[in-house]
């Protein structure tokens, strides 16, 4: 769920805040009153790149060599023994 008056706020620099109303100062690039409100269009397009972004990193990092599968399953059922 949603927390209603929670508004995404982004500064020219790049820093985005969310609140029902922006901060004062930036508290990266310390400029006043610099935070515009963040259309859905662009916080989409932002997540949309996150997301490519991760996936690029993931294709990136070398895949661990999966270990085959153990096959006991014969020797167990040899260990069994009838008990009469
Ligand atoms: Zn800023």
């Amino acid at each position: 769920m949603k927390i209603q008056g929670d508004i995404m706020w982004g500064c020219s620099c790049g820093h985005i805040f969310y609140g029902e109303e922006p901060p004062e100062e930036c508290e990266k690039c310390n400029s006043l009153d610099s935070f515009i409100v963040m259309p859905e269009e662009i916080i989409k397009i932002r997540e949309i790149d996150m997301l490519e972004e991760k996936l690029e990193l993931d294709k990136a990092e070398p895949k661990n060599a999966k270990l085959p599968k153990k096959k006991d399953n014969s020797s167990k059922q040899n260990r069994r023994r009838s008990k009469k």
